[in-house]
């Protein structure tokens, strides 16, 4: 693991399934970390293992609101990511990406500290490019039921890129594709978390549409070290930068691989397709590659099943 100088670093969405992976990683660093989080998805549970170190401090906040606090670097990652969550409440999905992102920008500018976004592949939509590379533009329905949530994060790059470009604020954007591992909400809806919560217990899996849908899986702990190497970047380079791991395949074929991980009975079940859901998605990481010298490499089955040892303790 890399050693950087001990700095104080802000993680909003600390206590959320990347989030306390993440203020993991910046305490093992030796780094002091301030989380906060209003703990609308995430829980105390996810850092309470982290609640002894003198290095962590948690702050009950929600990013909508100003906040004052003295770090050299933050990591903006407070969002609902799950559709049913971030649709629950739209305008505050909204809020957080676009006031909350201005709150945490203009905090940045203010003490002069780099930060972070957490953007998203859902930037791109449901694209015609694939895969997808960061100079495409994407392809949102920006009235649909996703959009609080893709609009939002796109208005937050927006954001970003114009407090560098006007404020000289140092910025990093990440566009983050679909990552799973220990900690995500059992409760949340993702696929991942769904499958094998599924599976565990011997119920139906639901596969929305003919699971022909494909999406690439990337295993949290090498997302979290992408965060790190992109973060530590000279200061000109300000990404948007793909993070998430190549290997594509449909959702009908990650059912399968996680019924085989878990031995399940379960039987696959077709239910209608979300509105919107994108076709197809798979990063382009050459620039990941070249910039920060980053690929995922943790297998899919490997990473599986660290997920299903993590849920199968939580049903216990
Ligand atoms: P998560 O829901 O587990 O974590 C989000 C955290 O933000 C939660 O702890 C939640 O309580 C907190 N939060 C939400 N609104 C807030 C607000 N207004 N103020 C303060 N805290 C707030 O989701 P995650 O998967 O850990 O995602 C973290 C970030 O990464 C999000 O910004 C998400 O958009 C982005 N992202 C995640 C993925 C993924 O596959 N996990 C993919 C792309 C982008
Ligand atoms: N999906 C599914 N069954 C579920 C949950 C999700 O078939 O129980 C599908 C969903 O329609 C989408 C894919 O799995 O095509 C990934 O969904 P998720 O919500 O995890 O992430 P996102 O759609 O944001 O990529």
């Amino acid at each position: 693991m890399i050693k950087y100088n001990k700095k104080q670093v802000l993680v909003t969405g600390g206590a959320g399934f990347l989030g306390s992976h993440l203020c993991e990683r910046l305490l093992k660093e030796g780094h002091i970390v301030i989380c906060a989080d209003n703990l609308f998805t995430g829980s105390k549970e996810n850092i309470h293992h982290l609640m002894d170190d003198h290095n962590f401090e948690f702050l009950r906040h929600d990013i909508t609101l100003p906040l004052f606090v003295e770090v050299d670097e933050i990591y903006n990652l407070a969002c609902p990511a799950s559709p049913i969550h971030y649709q629950f409440d739209p305008v505050q999905t909204t809020k957080t990406s676009v006031h909350g992102s201005i709150n945490m920008l203009g905090l940045a500018k203010r003490i002069k500290a780099k930060i972070f976004q957490a953007s998203t592949s859902e930037v791109y939509g449901d694209p015609e490019v694939h895969p997808q590379e960061e100079s495409y533009w994407g392809r949102v329905n920006p009235i649909g039921v996703r959009a609080c949530y893709d609009e939002g994060k796109r208005c937050a790059e927006t954001l970003f890129f114009d407090y560098n470009r006007q404020h000289n604020v140092n910025i990093k954007v990440a566009r983050i594709f679909n990552t799973y591992g220990p900690r995500m909400n059992a409760h949340d809806g993702r696929v991942v978390s769904n499958f094998i919560v599924q599976a565990l217990t011997n119920e139906p899996i639901t596969m929305y549409g003919e699971g022909e849908q494909t999406r690439s899986f990337c295993y949290v702990d090498d997302l979290i070290e992408g965060f790190i190497r992109l973060m530590n970047t000279e200061d000109e380079f300000t990404g948007p930068m793909n993070l998430g791991n190549e290997n594509e395949l449909t959702i009908g074929e990650l059912a399968k691989t996680i019924i085989d991980l878990t031995g399940s009975r379960s039987k696959i079940i077709k239910h209608p397709l979300p509105q919107d859901d994108p076709t197809q998605r798979k990063p382009n990481i050459s620039l990941a590659r070249k910039k920060i010298n980053w690929e995922a490499s943790i297998q899919l089955k490997d990473g599986l099943i660290k997920t299903i040892d993590y849920f199968e303790m939580k049903l216990k």
